[in-house]
């Protein structure tokens, strides 16, 4: 939809919406009109039937008995966890606060998993209490977990969450191998198996995440191949037979100029066969993958509307209502190390020939409040609605939207 410079690799296509008289619709609804019906902006907008599709697409990629969870932190919105647990199988919480609201959503606590480096003795007890699996990462939570299971007299139910011993390729954010704050090093684990059989815990299975943000299908098949491979190895130790054995997830969306969607049909062929062995040497367990940002990512957007124009020094400036305190994934500073710009357009100008390079700023007072960087967009003027695309997900809970004081942003679903 937009294009950096005629030369420069452009956006994928954001083809999971569409446009009808200048307007973006989303869920069937023109974007001035749902911005009315909002009542304010900035404004994030989740599209039910955009995170259905998704996941029906998914589910015809993958083997009918791999069990999807979906990472909530990606999109903890209670109305979106609500409505992604009739979807998935399963929710993947990381603190004592999303568990309330997987639990609030009516997810079957059996089939909810908590990891975290840093799991709070309090968390841990709500945890058994609620009867969910816990992604065991350090020895010290097993003996609070024994502790705590003796007090309640019920099972504490436990996966021990690996840090493997190889990486994530091509991952945007890696989360294992090498030293980590995540999980509990490959090598110490049977020793952890053994303590966990020794202090009663109930033993469920193993949790592999070696990183996020990947768009390259034979890279996340090698993880899941080696990961299935360490659990397998892993397994001869473990006090129990595996119940679960989490494969993670790490698919990407493309969010900047070049990138493109990932192709499923290796993964899912490549999960098949995995599935296919597990039936013989997990006969009892089942396969999980879960994933946050490829389930919701691509059906959210952010809207904020045009404040101001300006022109500095040759260069337009497109001053908007809302910036990084409500969107700083957009904004370059969440996790990447060259600021890129995300998927933009004027979500009321759609049909437009009339374009000119702009930046798109936000109102905070600092250099870092970017939201588009010399971007071609149709030619526009305050009032007008910046919409960024691919904000699903690590938007408004991952954004610091008490800095300098403006107004929170609101969340809908659509
Ligand atoms: C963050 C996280 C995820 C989700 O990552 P996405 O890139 O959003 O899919 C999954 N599993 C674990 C353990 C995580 O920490």
């Amino acid at each position: 939809m937009t294009t950096q410079s005629n030369t420069a690799p452009s956006h994928a296509a954001m083809n999971q919406f569409h446009a009808e008289a200048n307007q973006l619709i989303v869920a069937g609804m023109p974007l001035e009109r749902l911005a009315a019906r909002v009542g304010q902006t900035p404004f994030y907008a989740y599209d039910r039937g955009a995170i259905h599709s998704r996941i029906a697409e998914l589910r015809s990629a993958l083997p009918d008995t791999v069990k999807l969870h979906f990472a909530m932190k990606a999109n903890p919105m209670p109305a979106l966890v609500g409505f992604m647990a009739g979807l998935v199988d399963g929710i993947d919480v990381a603190s004592g606060g999303e568990l309330k609201i997987a639990l609030d959503a009516g997810t079957n606590p059996q089939e909810i998993s908590f990891a975290g480096p840093g799991k709070q003795d309090s968390e841990l007890r709500k945890a058994v209490a609620a009867g969910i699996l816990i992604n065991i990462e350090s020895f010290r939570e097993i003996d609070v977990l024994a502790e705590i299971s003796n007090e309640l007299k019920l099972p504490a139910r436990v996966a021990v969450r690996v840090n493997p011993d190889f990486e994530l390729k091509g991952s945007g954010m890696k989360m294992g191998g090498g030293p980590k704050q995540f999980g509990v090093d490959a090598e110490q684990v049977p020793e952890l198996l053994a303590r966990i059989g020794e202090r009663g815990l109930s033993f469920e299975g193993f949790h592999l995440f070696a990183g996020s943000q990947n768009l390259k299908a034979e890279s996340i098949c090698e993880a899941q191949q080696k990961s299935y491979e360490l659990a397998l190895a892993l397994a001869q130790h473990a006090p129990s037979p595996v119940l679960f054995l989490n494969l993670g997830g790490g698919f990407g969306i493309p969010y900047f100029p070049g990138e493109q969607r990932l192709d499923l049909s290796s993964i899912g062929e490549n999960l098949k066969q995995l599935a296919d062995r597990a039936k013989l040497e997990f006969p009892q367990a089942s396969l999980v993958i879960e994933l946050g940002r490829y389930l919701v990512g691509e059906a959210g957007i952010y809207v904020t509307k045009i404040l101001d124009r300006k022109i500095s020094r040759g260069q337009t400036y497109l001053i908007v209502d809302g910036g990084l305190n409500h969107h700083l994934s957009a904004s370059g500073n969440f996790g990447q190390i060259i600021r890129k710009n995300y998927p933009v357009t004027i979500g009321n100008r759609m049909n437009s020939t009339d374009d000119e390079i702009v930046s798109v700023v936000g109102p905070l007072c600092t250099p870092l409040d970017i939201l588009a960087d010399r971007m071609r967009l149709p030619a526009a003027r305050p009032g007008d609605l910046v919409v960024i695309f691919q904000s699903g997900a690590y938007g408004a809970s991952a954004s610091p939207q008490g800095f300098l004081g403006h107004p929170g942003v609101i969340e809908i679903l659509i």
